[in-house]
């Protein structure tokens, strides 16, 4: 049998669950879905599972030379052992979820998962790369206790389920379940910049957790969840999304005067980094920001964009094993150019016309390589000779259409 990566598959059902919430919610006349934040939200996942395609075989190598080298003991895959790695998986994902909000450097790849002020099933694909990161490097201490890297991966596969669905405002309260799991009433009050909701219900998938270690909180009816940073990020940038608080740290640590301010830019809790940092960083990173309404040709535009970006995700998935390392390269670039130029017209950034003459000229060099005969040649050399000569008519074109 071919050796495909079945998981690819898991995008589909990602997609009609998101589709199934957008429809109850329309049906119910909750506005639950706003488009940018849809779309914003969709994208970083996008890149997130793109590029963990190729990172999760790092780990996977990473984990069994732990395993092989330092593991304390070595348990056999049986029942209460599998349970033991499930309590434990928990356990080690509350600290290192508790550490990512209290801790600036983890936190500076924890907030893209909070920025956003919509919360449904499209919000639990807002992780970036290095959260996935770090969040690997928390686990290593499983194959240490003595779990082989086959039964780690296993487990963490169905552990990274569970989180989408507790990301919906579709779903009340769950009864009995409310006390020993993590509930999607739970992780409302998780994602809420509320002053009472605040670095609470940290836990993945028993709330336990919580309940043991004082940061506990139930969603009260009297007090309405507001999503979201306590200051809104308004911005649907893509880059400025990943790295805007990366930078605040750069900033800050810059301007620290000796070393255990330093120190405390890096290890201490996000509320000790300057509030004006951010808007100083925006003048210069964010300048010119159009109105926030998109026209109608941009929401298509967009969409068609993502559409593609996930069909060309799913394809790499699912055929991980066969595509040349170049190719990847390729398909990577392709791709992070479309989530950024996807990001630019939600902020009707003029300059994404550039982003998109690039991306033009990447598809041309990818079929040079790939397809090496004189007549592919010719056209991607009439082509590019096309677009260059024509470059300012169809930049003019494009304006007129996007931005009107
Ligand atoms: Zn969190
Ligand atoms: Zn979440």
């Amino acid at each position: 049998m071919a050796h495909l990566n079945l998981l690819a598959f898991s995008i589909g059902g990602f997609m009609f669950f998101i589709g199934l919430e957008y429809l109850v919610s329309r049906r119910t006349g909750k506005n639950y879905f706003q488009f940018a934040e849809s779309i914003a939200n969709l994208n970083i996942g996008i890149a997130e599972r793109l590029l963990d395609i190729f990172v999760t075989g790092l780990f996977y190598f990473f984990f069994d030379f732990i395993y092989r080298n330092f593991a304390l003991w070595h348990f056999k895959p049986t029942w209460y052992t599998w349970f033991l790695l499930f309590l434990a998986t928990d356990f080690v994902w509350y600290w290192y979820h508790r550490l990512a909000h209290e801790v600036n450097i983890l936190w500076a790849a924890h907030v893209v998962h909070h920025q956003s002020e919509d919360f449904n099933y499209t919000v639990s694909a807002r992780i970036t790369v290095f959260q996935a990161a770090f969040r690997s490097l928390f686990w290593a201490v499983l194959p240490l206790m003595g779990f082989s890297p086959a039964m780690i991966t296993s487990l963490l596969l169905v552990h990274g389920l569970y989180p989408f669905f507790i990301h919906t405002q579709t779903i009340g309260k769950l009864g009995i379940l409310e006390y020993f799991m993590v509930t999607p009433s739970h992780h409302r009050v998780h994602h809420s910049s509320n002053e009472k909701y605040l670095d609470k219900n940290y836990g993945d998938v028993l709330i336990i957790w919580d309940k043991m270690f004082g940061t506990f909180t139930k969603e009260e009816d009297d007090e309405k969840c507001v999503y979201g940073l306590t200051t809104p990020l308004k911005s649907h940038s893509f880059l400025w999304q990943q790295f805007h608080f990366m930078l605040e740290l750069w900033t800050a640590f810059k301007r620290a005067t000796n070393w255990k301010g330093r120190w405390k830019v890096l290890f201490g809790k996000p509320d000790d980094i300057d509030p004006n940092i951010r808007p100083q960083l925006e003048l210069i990173w964010l300048r010119q920001r159009g109105p926030q309404e998109q026209t109608k040709g941009q929401r298509i535009y967009v969409v068609l964009q993502t559409g593609l970006s996930i069909v060309l995700l799913f394809l790499t998935t699912l055929f991980e094993h066969y595509i040349p390392a170049g190719l990847s390269v390729f398909i990577v670039l392709f791709i992070i150019v479309s989530l950024m130029n996807s990001g630019a017209i939600l902020e009707q950034k003029k300059w994404f016309f550039y982003l998109e003459y690039s991306r033009m000229l990447l598809l041309a060099i990818a079929f040079l390589f790939y397809v090496p005969h004189l007549y592919v040649f010719m056209s991607v050399l009439l082509f590019v000779g096309l677009l260059t000569f024509y470059f300012s008519r169809i930049r003019a074109y494009f304006y007129r259409w996007l931005f009107q």
